[in-house]
């Protein structure tokens, strides 16, 4: 989950980005917020960095595995 208050720093955007998910430790390909789409958590990421690896955070077995989405992208890393 992500939070915010004022959406008018939000702006939408339509992109294939925001409906891939990325497996732990893989690349960043946007820096921005990410969630895990297994529990909800959500990270900072700088683009071309490696995304949190899988060891990050705790999931039950019914969860499986870490598996990023890109939440809200910024501007600048
Ligand atoms: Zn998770």
């Amino acid at each position: 989950m992500t939070y915010n208050k004022y959406t008018h720093f939000l702006m939408y955007e339509e992109g294939e980005e925001y409906d891939t998910t990325y497996r732990a430790g893989t690349r960043a390909p946007f820096s921005g917020i990410y969630y895990c789409e297994a529990c909800g958590g959500s990270i900072v990421s700088i683009g071309s960095q490696p995304l949190p690896s899988q060891e990050h955070h705790p999931h039950t077995p019914a969860q499986g595995s870490i598996r990023w989405r890109l939440a809200v992208k910024s501007h600048y890393a």
